[in-house]
């Protein structure tokens, strides 16, 4: 998947997709759901994740919602796998019971986001770690997919040493833990305050990959200090958000624009959508779009993007020593001019081979 959404610029990364608007919850800062729509049909369901195959897509995620809520998610996941693409769902976790894992494992699930606002309910959120724990110890039991906790940072959340805790205890299941920034309604930062930006910075703390704290987090850290960020946001192409209409937006905060049916999507559209500035980019909050716009600067300056994100990592933490890929990576890419132009160009040529899609 890499390979190819890697070698060409004409395939969204990553399709984010609703195939249910209704909720379980009713958390107080979320604009992303309702009370009363149905599932979106399962055979309008393939014909988009089908569309989205046909354009190349790379990864597609469920969300709602509550994308549990829909009858036939293990169908939906099926046939992303069957078209080659990685399946992912966000999801509440309140529906998951050790049989219903099982069932996501069958079916081919490769990944699990599950974001925890709080330890215990209270009126903004009931997405609490009281209330998931036990979840939690099934899904480290019984999944067979790889399991993210994300916890929250920002207004509205009461006590921000809860989402310490949470990452804590995700880290201690084995998880990957993240930490998120709520945004306002148009996906914007809310200033963090001194407390909640000092949990941040200790939760980064859990090294993770060289791509999440080194060069991600040099996003977020910005945000979190109200700091701008010059990037060039690739929503409407390498980034879809496809509402339960079938639309394509850019993202859950900025609906209605482009506003084209996925069905009458078309590469053209991918290339002029991810070319347009987006006058909401320095002060974004949503993650999936900054890091997938990251795969692109790799893609078209691999040997700076790769020196930046060292060269980040190590000011963070001088005595950190890159795993072996990372290691092979610097020889093949940033020590020898001539290696490098050798490397460059046996990687372009098997990326390019392995770009051609099967029938
Ligand atoms: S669980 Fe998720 S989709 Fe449902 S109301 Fe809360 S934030 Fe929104
Ligand atoms: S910059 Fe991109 S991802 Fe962020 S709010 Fe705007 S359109 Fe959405």
């Amino acid at each position: 998947m890499f390979a190819r959404t890697m070698a060409a610029a004409d395939r969204p990364i990553l399709a984010q997709i609703v195939p249910i608007r209704r909720c379980n919850l009713s958390c107080t800062y979320c604009n992303e759901y309702d009370k009363t729509s149905s599932p979106v049909p399962v055979e309008e369901m393939f014909r988009r994740i089908d569309k989205l195959g046909d354009l190349g897509t790379g990864i597609v995620t469920f969300s709602g919602g509550e994308p549990t809520l829909h009858p036939d998610l293990d169908a939906l996941i099926r046939r992303v796998r069957r078209n080659g693409a990685i399946a992912t769902i966000i999801t509440n976790g309140y529906f998951l019971t050790p049989d219903r894992i099982e069932s996501l494992n069958a079916a081919g699930l490769d990944y699990l986001q599950i974001s925890i606002d709080n330890i215990q309910p209270d009126e903004v959120s009931k997405k609490s770690l009281k209330v998931l724990d036990r979840k939690l110890e099934w899904l480290a039991k019984h999944a067979d997919f790889a399991v993210t906790i994300n916890s929250v940072l920002g207004s509205g959340i009461k006590d921000p040493e809860d989402a310490w805790k949470i990452a804590a205890r995700a880290r201690g299941l084995g998880f990957n833990s993240t930490v998120g920034i709520l945004h306002d309604g148009e996906g914007q930062l809310r200033p963090l305050r001194d407390d909640h930006r000092s949990v941040y910075d200790r939760i980064s703390e859990f090294s993770g990959g060289l791509f999440t704290f080194s060069h991600f987090d040099a996003f977020q850290r910005n945000v979190i200090r109200g700091i701008s960020n010059d990037w060039h946001c690739r929503a409407g192409g390498r980034f879809l958000y496809i509402c339960e209409d079938g639309l394509v937006h850019y993202c859950s905060q900025q609906r209605g624009r482009p506003g084209i049916p996925l069905a009458q999507y078309t590469r053209e559209d991918v290339l002029r959508e991810a070319a347009k500035p987006k006058g909401c980019a320095p002060f974004c909050t949503i993650s999936c779009v900054h890091q997938t716009s990251m795969l692109d600067e790799f893609r078209e300056r691999p040997h700076e993007a790769l020196s930046g994100m060292i060269q980040r990592r190590r000011e963070k933490q001088p005595t950190w020593e890159p795993p072996v890929s990372v290691r092979l990576l610097e020889w093949m890419f940033l020590t020898d001019k001539k290696r490098r132009d050798r490397f460059g160009s046996i990687a372009l040529r098997v990326l390019r081979a392995n770009s051609r899609r099967p029938n």
